[in-house]
């Protein structure tokens, strides 16, 4: 059995090697012995069970063999991690870094990029202490390309932090998402976004973004922010049939409950489709910020690799991501802290009618059966309490298992790190962490992790030595 499992280790290992192509090697060489952890219980993400007890052989900055049993070679260091299930590190699929609890917009007309840097580092620790060894920075949000620095330095292993894919500044229209607005205009208030108005434009500023070190883009591709019932329409499906059913919306026409919230859209379907191909030339991909109708079917169509926050998707949208295998990242997280810390009573009404809505556009999705990702919109509330996100996506309607394998492969894959971060298997990266008891009994273990290592390096709870 060892043998059978060692052997088809062996076979896994030169693809999982070149799955994270822009991950450098620690630098460490191979001089380090190999580490043995074992704990009562391991979660198979491919098999979506778990095995007991739990070994992971690991040696250098991969993993060599994972199991209930592993071979524990002479001069192995083993660490026993007792009553824990080993669980590969966690993906969080929407972070900033570049943020910071407190108000959200001042923060980056008030501090310099210097000082939002440095917290950015802190950032990356905290959240990496908190099991995330993978992350994708949904936008440094007027920080530029200051997320190369971090990103450097974590690959270089001058500080800790996750594995991070990087877009510098989400890309926005003139006047859109993150644009600043309400500021008077002869302060010339920056806005939080790169802006392109168009195919060409948003080539040259990918172009420009890339130059600077981001691994893959970020658009907004609707705002302003999801604006409450009443006000008019991008496309008033509601009300014009023959409209709606031309943009594929027909199953939603008549849905007053689904048109309860309505947004804008900032791209054309073409539009969307250059800045895909221009990120597919680049060897990357595109995330975007998409709140609902039309453009969420504007964005499956030109073929993004997530649709996030997604609070409201159409059955011909929902279609496509299946088709297309397009996951949504709800962001539940966020959500409920802006429901919680509202500024005003008013405010809070709103922010709470968005989380009931989200909430049962949810519960729809998921009976579609649409793939999903684990993103939390950290950065607003404190980095390091994401793990909140996989809780909150189990109490509105995922089973453990199933938001666990979100997390893990449909992050995996949305981050380009398919084969090489997300499994506790041979060749890839020994990304590992540990959290009391079963979480397929109690998803909130992942809130609890007692032990991080990131390629083979132990950050945090080592636990005792044999
Ligand atoms: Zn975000």
């Amino acid at each position: 059995m060892r043998v059978d499992h060692l052997l088809s280790a062996g076979a896994l290992l030169c693809a999982c090697c070149a799955a994270w192509a822009q991950a450098p090697s620690s630098g460490r060489g191979d001089s380090r012995p190999a580490i043995v952890l074992h704990a009562a219980r391991l979660f198979d993400v491919e098999a979506g069970k778990i095995v007991t007890p739990g070994e992971v052989l690991v040696e250098g900055e991969r993993i060599a063999a994972a199991g209930s049993s592993v071979e524990h070679p002479a001069g192995a260091r083993v660490i026993n991690l007792g009553d824990t299930t080993l669980m590969p590190g966690l993906i969080d699929a929407h972070v900033h870094l570049f943020l910071h609890p407190g108000a959200e917009d001042m923060q980056t007309v008030q501090e310099s990029v210097p000082e939002r840097t440095i917290l950015a580092t802190l950032a990356a620790r905290a959240d990496l202490m908190a099991g995330f060894t993978s992350e994708r920075d949904m936008g440094t949000e007027g920080a530029g390309s200051a997320d190369t620095a971090v990103k450097d330095a974590i690959d270089a292993g001058r500080i800790p932090g996750p594995r991070l894919r990087i877009s510098g500044n989400a890309i926005s229209i003139l006047g859109g998402h993150e644009d600043a607005i309400g500021f008077n205009r002869a302060l010339h208030v920056p806005g939080n976004a790169d802006y392109a108005n168009d195919a060409e434009q948003l080539i040259e500023t990918i172009r420009k973004q890339h130059k600077e070190g981001s691994t893959f883009v970020k658009i907004y591709e609707t705002g302003t922010d999801t604006e409450a019932a009443g006000r008019v329409r991008a496309i008033p499906c509601g009300q014009d049939e023959a409209l709606c059913a031309a943009n594929g919306l027909g199953a939603q026409t008549g849905d007053a409950e689904f048109w309860a919230f309505h947004t804008p859209y900032q791209y054309t379907v073409d539009e969307l489709k250059a800045a895909v191909a221009e990120a597919a030339r680049l060897g990357t991909n595109v995330g975007v910020h998409d709140q609902g109708e039309p453009g969420a079917l504007f964005a499956a169509e030109a073929g993004v690799a997530s649709i996030d926050h997604a609070s409201q998707l159409s059955g011909r949208t929902m279609q496509l991501m299946k088709e297309k295998h397009i996951p949504a990242v709800p962001t539940f997280t966020i959500f409920e802290y802006f429901a919680n810390h509202a500024p005003t009573q008013a405010a809070a009404v709103r922010e709470q009618a968005m989380l009931d809505y989200k909430i049962h556009e949810f519960k729809r999705q998921v009976a579609a059966g649409i793939p999903f990702a684990v993103g939390s919109d950290v950065g607003p509330f404190p980095h390091g309490t994401q793990a909140r996100e996989l809780g909150l996506m189990v109490r509105y309607g995922m089973t453990p298992v199933a938001v666990l394998r979100a997390d893990y492969l449909n992050g995996a894959r949305i981050l380009m790190g398919k084969d090489a971060v997300g499994q506790l298997k041979a060749g890839c990266y020994a990304d590992v962490i540990a959290v009391p008891g079963n979480p397929l009994e109690d998803i909130t273990a992942m809130e609890r992790v007692a032990f991080v290592m990131k390629g083979g390096v132990v950050y945090k709870g080592a636990g005792s030595s044999e």
